[in-house]
């Protein structure tokens, strides 16, 4: 996924991968990640579940 991708980019590249029935509940988890994990401003990437797939987050650890 480009960085740059938008919003329904994302929202078509995920459903390939999130059945769309748990569709809400993944929203959930993804709002509660965006709140305490991955903020807008000093993200902690160190407790980030999702570092792996996450170029910025890759990038900042081998820093
Ligand atoms: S690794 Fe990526 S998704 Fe996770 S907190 Fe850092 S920037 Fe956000």
């Amino acid at each position: 996924m480009k960085p740059d991708a938008k919003y329904k980019e994302v929202q078509k590249a995920l459903k390939h991968f999130i059945p769309w029935e748990k569709g809400e509940r993944t929203g959930g988890l993804f709002w509660l990640l965006a709140k305490y994990t991955c903020r807008a401003q000093n993200p902690k990437c160190h407790k980030c579940p999702i570092i792996e797939l996450c170029d910025y987050g890759s990038k900042r650890k081998k820093s």
